[in-house]
């Protein structure tokens, strides 16, 4: 079995997606309600209970806003760095701290790697996940990018990046100027440009997939962000690109080697 990726719904009102393989699930973010992700969950035909651990990016509520929830009704494990777990109020004897750049080994097979990414007021980090030699990257909620980002992202197989805000949009929209200058900041979000500009940098030809997620519904549209960042990818991408929104689950991507199966093993080679 590959690793399925799967968005449960991304933006400002939420956000959380499932990595899946055939020992374990896990969720990176958990921002939805306890009723919400349980919804978003139960059209996967998955109970909360079986999800195996959460991995909290940072602690602004469309990301860690719900992982208190999940501890007090489903117990569930959350990991997250010391500011996040100090600023979400966790069970401490549901919480496990990660370190950045701590490798995390859950089951036999799956790694995550949480690698520090710029946003201010909060600790937040992308996340690697390693499965069977293959690599996944969800990152989100950054204002620019590090050369040691590039680095862990460079010719991942998935890429799941934000692509919050159209720049003329943004510019010309309803926010007070002190907002869009936050957004528009090192420590805000990505433009549509940008996060182009970042793909050309990190995109090779063993990437597969990319989602562009947590656009914003008043400074952004699924038109703008797709081809505005295929304008900086097209020479070197030819895989599938799909949008992210608010309300999931969307369509499901998949990593990892398959193991070949017993009962695909050609019969001329069986004694
Ligand atoms: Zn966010
Ligand atoms: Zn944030």
């Amino acid at each position: 079995m590959s690793l399925k990726i799967t968005h449960l719904g991304t933006g400002s009102r939420g956000n959380s997606t499932l990595l899946e393989t055939d020992e374990v699930k896990i969720l990176i973010d958990q921002g939805f309600s306890g009723a919400q992700l349980a919804k978003r969950l139960g059209l996967l035909g998955i109970k909360p209970e079986e999800i195996d651990c959460a991995l909290i990016s940072h602690h602004h509520g469309d990301h860690g806003g719900g992982a208190s929830i999940a501890q007090k009704k489903w117990k569930m494990q959350i990991l997250a760095n010391e500011r996040t777990v100090q600023e979400l109020n966790l069970d401490p004897m549901l919480t496990t701290y990660f370190g950045s750049l701590d490798m995390i080994r859950i089951g036999d097979e799956l790694s995550v790697l949480p690698v520090p990414v710029p946003h201010s007021g909060s600790d937040n980090v992308a996340f690697i996940a390693s499965y069977r030699g293959e690599r996944a990257a969800v990152i989100t909620d950054l204002g620019s990018w590090t050369d040691e980002l590039v680095k862990h992202v460079y010719g991942c197989e998935h890429i799941s990046i934000e692509a919050n805000y159209d720049e003329n949009r943004l510019n010309s929209g309803p926010y007070p100027f002190s907002l869009k200058e936050r957004i528009r900041g090192r420590g805000g979000h990505l433009s549509n440009n940008q996060t182009g500009q970042f793909l050309a940098e990190v995109c090779t030809e063993a990437t597969r997939s990319i989602v562009l997620t947590h656009l914003s519904e008043k400074n952004n549209s699924p038109h703008l962000a797709e081809s505005t960042v295929l304008y900086y990818i097209s020479d070197v991408f030819d895989g599938d690109i799909h949008i992210s929104l608010q309300d999931g689950p969307e369509k499901t991507h998949y990593i990892g080697k398959e193991l070949p199966q017993a009962d695909e093993v050609p019969i001329e080679n069986n004694p």
